[in-house]
C-alpha cells in the first residue's frame, strides 16, 4: 500500500462533521451568493481575482447533469459584470458519465456563452479516465473560444506529448502536478519528481507560445517561474499565478500583486456539504499539512 493510500485511508475516518468544520477555510460557501461575495471580497481587498468551481462529480445521470449545467448558467448570470471572476467546469460533472457527446455539446454551449459575455472559462483536469477525452475535446473547441482554457497535470508521464499536442493553438493552461493519486506506470510518485516536471512543463509551455497559469503554493517553484519569467523576458499578459483559497499564502500573494502580477485563487462552493467533505479529504490525502490542522482541531475538541 502506498504513503498515498495509506493517508487516504487515515483521512477517511476523520469524521465529516469535523472536516466541514474546517471547510470554511476553504470552500468559498454553500451557496453560488457566497462564492461570488468572497470572490468580490479577494479583488476588492487584495486586488486578487477568482475563478469559481461548483463542487461536485461523476454526476451519472441526465437529469443531474442538467441541474449542475444550470447551476452553471446562472454562475456566468452573476460573473457577467465582475471582470475579475471566471469559471472552472469539470467534464465529469457536465455529461461524461452519462454520454461523453452531451458532455461535449454542453460545455461547447457554454463556453460559446462564455465568449459571448467575455469571461473565462477553464476545463478542469480530472482522474486519468478523463484525461484523453478533456485533451481532444480542448483541442476541438479552443480555435473557436478565445476564452477557453484547460489543466495539465505534470505528475503523469504523458504530459510533455500532451503539451506537444497543442502546439498552434494559442492554449491557456493551467500548470499543476495535479490531485489525483495516479499508480507508477503512469506518474511520478515524489513530489519532487513532480515539481521538477512542473518546471520543464511551463517553460515548454512558454516556448510554445501559450499562456501559463502557474498553479502552486510551493515557494521554491514560485521563485523559480518567477526567476524563469524574468529570464525569458515573458510579458505580463502571458501568464499569471493561481493558488487554491484557504491555502495560507497571504504574503507572497501581496508579494506579487506589489510587483504588479496578476493572481487568481480557486474559489469552489458547495450545494451539498457531501461535495464539501469530498473535495477537503482529497486535498487532506495530497497535503500534510492540511491534514495536520484538522487533526490539531480534533485533538483540541477532545
Ligand atoms: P504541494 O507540495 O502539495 O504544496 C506545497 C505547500 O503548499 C505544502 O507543503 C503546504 O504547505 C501548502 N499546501 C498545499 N495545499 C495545501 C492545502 N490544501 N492546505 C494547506 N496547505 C497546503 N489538480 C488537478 O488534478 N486538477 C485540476 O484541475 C486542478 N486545479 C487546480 C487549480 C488551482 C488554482 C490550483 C492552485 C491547484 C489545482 N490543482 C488541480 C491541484 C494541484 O494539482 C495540486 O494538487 C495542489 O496545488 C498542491 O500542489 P503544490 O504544487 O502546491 O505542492
Amino acid at each position: 500500500m502506498s504513503f498515498y493510500s495509506v493517508r487516504k485511508l487515515m483521512t477517511g475516518m476523520i469524521p465529516g462533521r469535523l472536516v466541514r468544520l474546517f471547510a470554511s477555510r476553504y470552500v468559498g460557501g454553500d451557496s453560488m451568493e457566497k462564492a461570488i461575495a468572497a470572490a468580490d471580497e479577494l479583488y476588492e481587498k487584495h486586488g486578487i481575482e477568482s475563478t469559481i468551481d461548483l463542487l461536485g462529480e461523476e454526476e451519472k445521470t441526465k437529469e443531474r447533469v442538467e441541474w449542475a449545467m444550470d447551476k452553471y448558467y446562472k454562475k456566468l448570470e452573476a460573473i457577467r459584470e465582475r471582470p475579475y471572476c471566471t469559471l472552472s467546469i469539470k467534464p465529469g460533472q457536465t455529461g461524461f458519465y452519462v454520454d461523453p457527446d452531451l458532455c461535449m455539446e454542453n460545455i461547447d454551449k457554454f463556453a460559446a456563452a462564455c465568449q459571448q459575455a467575455g469571461r473565462g472559462l477553464t476545463i478542469d483536469m480530472e482522474d486519468t479516465d478523463l484525461t484523453d477525452f478533456t485533451l481532444a475535446m480542448y483541442r476541438k473547441l479552443k480555435p473557436k473560444y478565445t476564452i477557453l482554457g484547460t489543466v495539465l497535470q505534470s505528475r503523469l508521464f504523458r504530459t510533455p506529448e500532451d503539451v506537444d499536442s497543442l502546439k498552434g493553438l494559442n492554449a491557456n493552461i493551467r500548470a499543476c502536478i495535479g490531485i489525483y493519486n495516479v499508480p507508477p506506470d503512469k506518474a511520478y510518485q515524489k513530489k519532487r519528481d513532480m515539481k521538477e516536471a512542473l518546471m520543464k512543463m511551463i517553460e515548454k509551455l512558454f516556448d510554445d507560445g501559450h499562456y501559463v497559469c502557474v498553479a502552486t503554493h510551493d515557494m521554491e517553484y514560485i521563485d523559480r517561474a518567477r526567476a524563469l519569467i524574468a529570464e525569458k523576458k515573458i510579458p505580463k499578459d502571458r501568464y499569471e499565478f493561481q493558488m487554491l483559497m484557504g491555502v495560507p499564502r497571504d504574503n507572497i500573494q501581496r508579494e506579487l500583486i506589489e510587483a504588479g502580477e496578476k493572481v487568481r485563487l480557486y474559489v469552489p462552493y458547495a450545494l451539498h456539504w457531501d461535495d464539501a467533505i469530498a473535495y477537503l479529504r482529497r486535498r487532506m490525502a495530497a497535503s500534510p499539512s492540511i491534514t495536520c490542522l484538522v487533526l490539531k482541531n480534533v485533538v483540541s475538541k477532545s
